[in-house]
């Protein structure tokens, strides 16, 4: 079995979804379960209906609503030409899963309070909407495929919009639905990216982006010969190509490398994705589905892959907290109760300065909680949260033995403010911060240094 993900530009619309389907049939020998994502900016346009409804805004969700019923019932009939009783089906689907989000919407727009419960509920229904729409076009091309329910496999805690799977119900459900769904007479199955639910059914999702999870938690549980990753470029490469020019499709990099990028910021890759995969040692291929001959990334066991730097990653949407305590100096255990702040609180640290006096942090500007650490930090320190930074990473394989990577690394910078300089004991990363309106050209300058 194999595992293939297409993402929201790859079922974007009927040309698209048209040359999705036309992968999938290509690989009917190696069966394949299919994970898609919502249409490009479905989930967007939900996040807008949710803050809608939050704002008692009963005509502003409405047009939303009508414009994602409308998408889904023009693409479906656009994909579905010339069978009428499967058009009718995908139809009745569409509508069937928007009158329930309608009546969902009005509800929270009457009370005018949106818990992260009930936002998890609004934010799952384009993966609901695209694998309905999809499964049904499949069959009109005479793919015999049947649905799976991704909240019946794919369990977490009751985190409602970050949920934490639970490996162990996910094998279970997985290998259970699998065994239900894909019969011997079934070419595919397809289910939803991102979507969830706790053990007792409460629907949540992975967080953003986290189709790409959905795929390798499925990849691991059925023991996939390969996940494959589709999406709109030419596989993982040595930078953004949105942001930096010449950039280069990597041929194969590791597990490491990989997790590494996108913990770090390369958005191709949601940050889990790779755990899951290891643990089973499954190949990854990162592929562009506007462009299914080119080789795209293979994503292999470090032993297959060289030394050497990979790419230039960065996160602009970072806060940096600077803890300043004259306690600190020879007080043992004083980093032990900052940290355990941060873990109690749930907030993952990403980098890390310590000075006589100060400890500098950066953490994920979307992390839930940071007015709780720093009001606990404020108690005994003083704390200056700023927003104004970004962080930039290089990544790559045994760094170590790379000669003058520093060098490369800081020699294009010599203009620019650096703060917070680390290198990772795994030699995976070199990473530091800058100031953010710096970012952009930071980054280029890199990877002209180091990729030409
Ligand atoms: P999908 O909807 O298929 O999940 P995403 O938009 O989430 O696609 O991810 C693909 C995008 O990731 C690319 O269009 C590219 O702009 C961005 N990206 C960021 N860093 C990298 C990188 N190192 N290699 C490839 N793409 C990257
Ligand atoms: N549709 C979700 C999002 O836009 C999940 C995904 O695309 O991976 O974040
Ligand atoms: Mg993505």
């Amino acid at each position: 079995m194999i595992v293939m993900k297409f993402g929201g530009t790859s079922v974007a619309d009927c040309a698209a979804i048209t040359r999705t389907i036309g992968i999938v049939e290509s690989k009917l020998q190696q069966r394949p379960i299919v994970v898609v994502s919502a249409l490009s900016k479905v989930t967007d346009l939900l996040y807008k209906i949710s803050d809608k409804a939050k704002e008692k805004d009963n005509e502003g969700a409405a047009e939303l609503l009508r414009q994602l019923r409308e998408r889904h019932l023009n693409l479906a009939a656009e994909l579905i030409p010339d069978n009428a009783e499967i058009l009718a089906d995908a139809c009745a689907r569409v509508n069937r899963l928007c009158d329930n989000l309608e009546y969902f919407v009005n509800a929270v727009c009457a009370l005018g309070e949106l818990s992260e419960r009930s936002k998890a509920v609004i934010i799952g229904n384009g993966e609901y909407l695209s694998s309905n729409v999809i499964c049904c076009a499949m069959n009109a091309r005479g793919i015999r495929t049947r649905l799976m329910d991704s909240r019946k496999m794919i369990i977490t805690d009751n985190n409602f919009l970050k949920g934490e799977p639970q490996t162990e119900e996910i094998i279970k459900n997985v290998s259970r639905e699998v065994a239900e769904t894909y019969t011997p007479d079934m070419d595919a199955v397809i289910t939803q990216g991102f979507v969830s639910a706790t053990a007792e059914g409460e629907p949540t999702v992975l967080g953003r982006g986290g189709s790409d999870y959905t795929a390798s938690l499925i990849g691991m549980s059925v023991d996939a010969e390969v996940i494959e990753i589709w999406t709109d470029v030419d596989g993982v490469k040595t930078a953004d190509p949105r942001k930096v020019e010449n950039t280069v499709s990597l041929d194969k990099i590791s597990f490491e490398e990989a997790a590494e990028m996108a913990h770090f910021g390369a958005k191709v890759l949601h940050p889990m994705t790779i755990e899951p995969a290891v643990k089973k040692n499954i190949p990854i291929y990162v592929l562009n589905s506007m462009n299914p001959s080119g080789k795209g990334t293979a994503i292999l066991q470090s032993s297959f892959i060289e030394d050497g730097v990979k790419s230039v990653s960065s996160k602009s949407n970072i806060l940096v907290i600077n803890i300043f305590s004259t306690k600190m100096i020879n007080v043992a255990g004083f980093l032990m109760h900052v940290f355990e702040i941060f873990s109690r609180n749930n907030v993952s640290v990403d980098l890390i300065s310590t000075s006589e006096a100060t400890i500098s942090v950066t953490v994920d500007a979307g992390s839930q909680n940071i007015d709780k650490v720093v009001e606990e930090l404020s108690t005994f320190a003083e704390v200056v949260v700023d927003s104004n930074k970004a962080q930039v990473s290089v990544i790559g394989k045994n760094l170590d033995n790379v000669n003058g990577i520093l060098e490369r690394t800081f020699a294009p910078l010599k203009d620019y403010k650096i703060y917070m300089i680390s290198q990772g004991a795994s030699y995976v990363n070199i990473s530091f911060v800058v100031d953010r309106e710096s970012l952009d050209a930071v980054v280029s300058l890199i990877h002209k240094n180091i990729f030409g």
